[in-house]
């Protein structure tokens, strides 16, 4: 399995659909990350705050890192000062540490919020109307050093591909109607709708993501 004949296969993929790679590094190592940065890759996602920290600790500074996973709010210190986009924001209390912990940093720190869109319980993220309830909320109105860029979610990992469609049809739909009710100020900005890996990316791109977090179809299984 190669590295590069992957990358480049999905490179050409997403950007038919104008779409962007995450390409999902967690449990692979970094000779591996350093193939596909070499190739001219930036974008790496990971879902551990501990793991993220110690690869970009030791990687290339120019590498763009996405924490992808669920995230515990007395960690986001750790990755405030560096992380380029947080995928699966999904309370008020943590958005609020984010714009704390981006505060004490001097930086506005890019969110994307976390919608639950699967069948399965143990999915986290947010159901329509909390979203809706977050977003239109004064405090969050307060936060200056948060942005919200658009919306994630994760299909059920199921064969039907039919439930799969269903679930990001949904959540495109969800990702439009909540542009008219974010503040004035961040509506510029909303506009990423994070959705597919490597088992439904192609759904997704045909249900209108705009970026593709793709792991084991890249760098092999985990
Ligand atoms: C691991 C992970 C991915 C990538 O999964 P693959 O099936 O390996 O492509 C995408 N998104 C999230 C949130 C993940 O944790």
């Amino acid at each position: 399995m190669s590295v590069r004949v992957n990358l480049e296969f999905f490179k050409r993929e997403i950007e038919q659909h104008k779409a962007k790679l995450i390409a999902v590094s967690k449990t692979h190592s970094e000779e591996k990350i350093m193939e596909a940065y070499s190739l001219g890759h930036k974008e790496f996602g990971e879902n551990k705050v501990q793991e993220l920290v110690s690869k970009a600790e030791k990687l290339p500074k120019d590498i763009q890192w996405h924490m992808i996973g669920h995230l515990q709010r007395n960690k986001v210190k750790y990755i405030a000062p560096f992380v380029q986009l947080i995928h699966a924001v999904d309370s008020l209390k943590l958005l609020a540490e984010i714009n704390k912990e981006a505060l004490k940093n001097e930086r506005v720190i890019d969110v994307l919020l976390q919608i639950h869109i699967a069948e399965e319980e143990s999915k986290f993220g947010l159901d329509e109307q909390e979203a809706l309830d977050l977003v239109s909320s004064s405090e969050f109105k307060q936060m200056q050093n948060v942005r919200i860029k658009g919306l994630m979610g994760m299909a059920t990992f199921t064969n039907d591909t039919a439930q799969v469609r269903k679930e990001f049809k949904g959540l495109k739909k969800i990702f439009d109607q909540l542009k008219s009710e974010v503040p004035l100020a961040h509506q510029a900005d909303y506009k990423e709708l994070s959705m597919g890996m490597s088992g439904d990316y192609q759904i997704a791109l045909e249900e209108g993501s705009t970026m593709v977090r793709i792991g084991s179809a890249i760098f092999g299984e985990r």
